[in-house]
């Protein structure tokens, strides 16, 4: 896969990773807990949500990991670290 491609795929991931921190916000903000975030995996048209407890996903975000749906890891661009049933968290390679 070329270097720009796997670019594209990682700031999907990331752009994914910004909006559940708004999402976040606005959890705390309302007290919604569990809280329905999105898949961070690396497919434009993933629409997933996971739903996560709050401490749960800041665990993830302390972490350089990215949650995901089971079997959304693309195994060009990262591993799979923890698998937790109903998510999964990758991390990316560098
Ligand atoms: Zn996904």
């Amino acid at each position: 896969m070329e270097r720009t491609e796997l670019e594209r795929l990682r700031q999907n991931e990331e752009t994914f990773a910004r909006a559940n921190e708004q999402i976040r916000n606005a959890a705390e903000r309302l007290n919604v807990d569990p809280v329905p975030f999105l898949c961070e995996c690396s497919a434009t048209n993933c629409t997933d949500l996971i739903h996560l407890t709050l401490d749960a996903y800041r665990t993830v975000r302390k972490s350089n990991g990215f949650m995901i749906r089971p079997g959304h890891d693309d195994p060009h661009v990262e591993t799979v670290v923890e698998d937790h049933g109903t998510y999964q968290v990758v991390e990316k390679f560098r």
